[in-house]
């Protein structure tokens, strides 16, 4: 005998809390392996900025000073969110 499952689904409201702050953030992660420094990857970070530009201001500096060419920037936002209707 087989079972039958049934699934209902629920509208959910996803929306930016007004009442946080976004912020951005990048690190280096540029591969270090072929030159004496101690670990693989470079690991300079910008920090947490609340300005998107001023990582890419940080990004295009690290680049100037450095020559490091790869980077991984993260936005953290808050989020509200809301059970719907059922459907
Ligand atoms: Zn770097």
């Amino acid at each position: 005998m087989g079972q039958t499952t049934r699934y209902r689904f629920r509208q959910y409201g996803i929306t930016p809390d007004p009442m946080t702050v976004a912020e951005f953030s990048a690190v280096c992660v540029s591969d270090l392996r072929a030159s004496d420094h101690d670990s693989p990857e470079c690991g300079a970070s910008s920090g947490e900025l609340t300005d998107a530009a001023a990582v890419t201001r940080w990004i295009a500096e690290h680049l100037r000073d450095t020559g490091h060419p790869n980077y991984r920037q993260t936005t953290s936002v808050g989020i509200t969110a809301e059970p719907g209707e059922w459907q």
